[in-house]
C-alpha cells in the first residue's frame, strides 16, 4: 500500500472486511464490543490490538477504517476521528498543551479557531502570540526557547493568505516546538504538509471530505506516539469522538474527492481569472492567480489555487446585492460542498470580531467568499457574471 498513489488509496487503504467480505465499508453502528471471558475483557483494557475495541468513544471499526484511510492518504502515521472540526483542532492542542506553555500562531484564522487561541487556552494559563502568517520575520521574532507549538492555518479563511509549511515549520523544529496545522483550504488532495515538515495536520472533514453538506466531522493526524499516547488519551475522555455511522458518510466521501476537489478547483481556477478582468470587483483573491503575492509558494506548496475564491464588491451593499442576485450558487457558510456557495465573512462567519481586528485581516465590507462546487463551470460564471453586471 506505501507505494500506492493518493487516488488509489483513498479508495482502498485502511478497508476492514468483516466474516461476510462485503465490498462497501460496513457500518458498525455499535456502541460496545462482547469480550469472550473476563479474562479477554481485562487484557484488552491494558492493551488492546489495532482490530480490537472496547468502546465507540474509544475507536469503532467504520471510525478506525476511516482514520486509516485519511491517515494514509496524508502519509501519517495514525489519526483520531472527531465530532466536528473544531473538536480535532482544540484537541490537538489542548491534549498537548499545560499551563505555562507558550503557542505562537498566525492570526488569520476561522472564527471558531481564533477563540480556542484567544479565550479558552489562555484561560487556561497557555500563553499565545499573534503574528502575521505570511511574515517569516515575524514568525522567527515570536518562537522562543521555551514555545511549546505553533498552529497556523496553510490557507487562511477568508482572506486566502497562503503559509509557508516547510519554512515556519523549520523555524519551530529548531526549538522543538510542534507544529499543528489546520489544513481546510489545501483538502487532502494538495497537502503534502507531513513531508513539507507539519507534525500534526488537522482537517475539517465537514468541508471537502464529505462534500455534501451532510455532517459535522473532523480528523487529528500525526505519528503514532501523537496520536494515541496524547491525543486518544484525551479524545476518548473527554468525549469529541466521531459517530460510526459519520465515519461511514466521511470514507465515502474520500473515495471521490480526488475526483471532486480537483474539477472544483480547475472551475475556482476559470473563474478567478475570468473575474479578475471585470473591472467592477475591488479585488479578487485567489491563490492560484500570478497575482496572488503567494503564488509561487502555493504552487510549490500545493500545486493548485484550491477550491475557494474571494471576491470584493467595495461596499457591504453592493456585497448584498450580489449575493441576492445569484441564482445559482446559494447563500450558506460551509464551504468543500458540490453546491456552490457565497458568504459574506463580516456579517456572519468573522462577524465576533471588531471593525479593526476585520480591517487588519482584511475582512473589508465588500468581501465575498466563494466556494466553487461542483455545477458547470460556464453556468457559475454566468451566474456571477449576472450578478456582479446588476452593481
Ligand atoms: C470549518 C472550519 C473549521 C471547523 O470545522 P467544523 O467541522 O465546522 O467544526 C476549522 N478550521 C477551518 C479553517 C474551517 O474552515
Amino acid at each position: 500500500m506505501k507505494t500506492w498513489k493518493k487516488r488509489t488509496k483513498a479508495v482502498h487503504a485502511g478497508t476492514r472486511r468483516s466474516q461476510y467480505n462485503e465490498v462497501s465499508e460496513a457500518i458498525y453502528l455499535t456502541q460496545g464490543f462482547v469480550y469472550d471471558t473476563a479474562e479477554d475483557a481485562e487484557a484488552r483494557f491494558i492493551q488492546s490490538g489495532d482490530d480490537e475495541f472496547i468502546y465507540a468513544r474509544y475507536g469503532n471499526p467504520t471510525i478506525a477504517m476511516f482514520e486509516d484511510r485519511i491517515a494514509a492518504m496524508e502519509g501519517a502515521e495514525a489519526g483520531f476521528a472527531t465530532a466536528s472540526g473544531m473538536a480535532a483542532v482544540s484537541g490537538a492542542l489542548t491534549s498537548m498543551l499545560r499551563a505555562g506553555d507558550h503557542v505562537v500562531s498566525a492570526q488569520a484564522l476561522f472564527g471558531s479557531c481564533l477563540y480556542i487561541l484567544e479565550e479558552v487556552l489562555t484561560r487556561f494559563g497557555v500563553e499565545v502570540t499573534f503574528v502575521d502568517g505570511t511574515d517569516l520575520a515575524a514568525w522567527e521574532a515570536a518562537i522562543r526557547p521555551d514555545t511549546k507549538a505553533v498552529f497556523f492555518e496553510s490557507v487562511s479563511n477568508p482572506t486566502l493568505e497562503v503559509i509557508d509549511i516547510a519554512a515556519v515549520s523549520k523555524l519551530a523544529h529548531a526549538v522543538g516546538a510542534t507544529v499543528i496545522l489546520d489544513n481546510v483550504f489545501a483538502t487532502p488532495v494538495f497537502s503534502d504538509a507531513i513531508a513539507q515538515g507539519a507534525d500534526v495536520v488537522v482537517y475539517s472533514a465537514t468541508k471537502h471530505i464529505d462534500g455534501q453538506g451532510r455532517a459535522l466531522g473532523g480528523i487529528i493526524l500525526g505519528t503514532r506516539e501523537f496520536i494515541r499516547g496524547t491525543v486518544e488519551p484525551y479524545m476518548k475522555h473527554t468525549g469529541g469522538s466521531m459517530s460510526p455511522f459519520t465515519a461511514w458518510m466521511m470514507l465515502k466521501g474520500l473515495e471521490t474527492i480526488e475526483l471532486r476537489v480537483r474539477a472544483q478547483a480547475n472551475t475556482a481556477a476559470m473563474i478567478a481569472a475570468a473575474l479578475e478582468a471585470d473591472s467592477q470587483l475591488t479585488q479578487v483573491i485567489y491563490p492560484g492567480l500570478e497575482t496572488h503575492p503567494q503564488y509561487p509558494l502555493t504552487q510549490t506548496q500545493m500545486g493548485s489555487g484550491g477550491t475557494v475564491l474571494s471576491i470584493d464588491a467595495g461596499s457591504q451593499a453592493a456585497a448584498f446585492k450580489l449575493l441576492n442576485a445569484l441564482e445559482i450558487i446559494t447563500i450558506s457558510n460551509n464551504l468543500g460542498d458540490a453546491k456552490s456557495i457565497a458568504t459574506h465573512p463580516a456579517t456572519t462567519t468573522h462577524q465576533r470580531l471588531s471593525e479593526e481586528t476585520r480591517a487588519a485581516l482584511g475582512i473589508t465590507p465588500g468581501l465575498v467568499r466563494l466556494s466553487v462546487g461542483l455545477e458547470d463551470p460556464d453556468d457559475l460564471l454566468a451566474d456571477l457574471r449576472g450578478a456582479i453586471a446588476g452593481l
